[in-house]
């Protein structure tokens, strides 16, 4: 079969499309032939080395497929279904061995794209607006990168709880794309200054939450416009990561409160994956959360993709096809 392997980090040359054999499940596995495989940020860390992970290794986390093959160990999913799954690495690929346990089913009204586009990007947005920071009808949001693959969901989410959502997107186009989710005001923080601007919008008393996936270049100002007791969510750093920081600057800035989750921590076990996947999937089915698969491309491809990804060229969600 085809796959994407990176034998040594760097850039997206290390992007390489090999042939390995087709895997057989172990007993607790299944083998997906794969519909479609979801690009993330993480997968550009993964191909720079910034996370480690053994080398070579098969990129990729995300994707839907139906299942070719089970293991004796399986109990509830067989041949035949349809599943989706983020975190599990090899994905960039046609097919993919993965522990039974960690797949979730497709319901009968998702199609394979949409599946696939709303795992990672789909459960982080759930997470982030339910459980890090539960949002409220009438409070504030900050959202950056509001146009994104997670920012568009999250944008959704957090209009559909019922807050006020202000997004930062750097270009017009990202700008109707925010307005269209649910953001109530959008700024243009490339041109504008995002601090001098939430700080306007909320007549000085600043924003509930700030969600923060860019990290270098937001993060300091973000603190700024959260009221006392306010909530920083890191949760990325598309801009780059962010410099250590002195915690007195929580007392001195308002008593704030900082987290920096990560997805796999909120979907632990499989009961806690598969109820965070079935809310989101639920959200689809009722007409609440659209999916905008925005870009597609050939197996082949994923150095395009990726280089789109980091470029900031996309909007909403990347998907390869095999
Ligand atoms: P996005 O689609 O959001 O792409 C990144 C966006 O960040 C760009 O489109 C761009 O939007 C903005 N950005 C700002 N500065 C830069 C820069 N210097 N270089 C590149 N992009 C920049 O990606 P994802 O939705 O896949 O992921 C968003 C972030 O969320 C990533 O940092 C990722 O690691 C993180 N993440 C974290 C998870 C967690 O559980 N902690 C789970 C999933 C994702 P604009 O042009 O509008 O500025």
């Amino acid at each position: 079969m085809k796959a994407i392997q990176v034998k040594q980090p760097g850039g997206v040359e290390a992007l390489d499309l090999t042939g390995i054999p087709i895997p057989e499940p172990k007993g607790s596995e299944v083998v997906v032939k794969i519909a479609a495989s979801g690009v993330n940020f993480i997968d550009i860390y993964q191909r720079e080395g910034r996370y480690k992970l053994p080398l070579p290794f098969v990129a990729g986390q995300e994707g839907s497929g139906t299942v070719t093959a089970v293991g004796s160990q399986v109990s509830g999913i067989k041949v035949g279904d349809r599943v989706a799954w983020a975190g599990i690495q090899g994905s960039y690929a046609e097919y993919l061995a993965a522990p039974a346990d960690r797949l979730v089913l497709v319901p009968a009204g998702v199609d394979d794209r949409t599946a696939a586009a709303a795992m990672l990007q789909g459960m982080t947005a759930h997470y982030l607006s339910h459980d890090t920071y539960p949002l409220k009808r009438g409070e504030t949001a900050l959202i950056h990168a509001a146009a994104g693959g997670v920012g568009l969901l999250l944008v959704q989410m957090a209009h559909n709880i019922g807050a006020r959502v202000i997004g930062t997107v750097s270009t017009e186009e990202k700008a109707a794309l925010a307005r269209d989710a649910g953001a109530d005001e959008v700024i243009l923080y490339t041109q504008t200054d995002f601090e001098t601007e939430t700080k306007k919008l909320t007549g000085g008393k600043g924003v509930d939450v700030v969600y923060d996936s860019v990290g270098k270049t937001t993060f300091e100002k973000g603190l700024n416009v959260l009221r006392p007791r306010g909530y920083m969510v890191l949760f990325g750093g598309s801009s780059g990561a962010v410099p250590p920081f002195d915690l007195i600057q929580l007392s001195q800035k308002g008593s704030l409160y900082i987290t920096r989750p990560t997805l796999f921590h909120y979907i632990i076990t499989t009961d806690d994956l598969r109820k965070r996947a079935s809310a989101v999937f639920d959200m689809i089915a009722a007409g609440k959360l659209r999916l905008r698969v925005a870009h597609t491309y050939p197996l082949a491809e994923a150095a395009q993709a990726h280089l789109d990804l980091e470029a900031r060229k996309t909007t909403g969600k990347l998907l390869l096809l095999p």
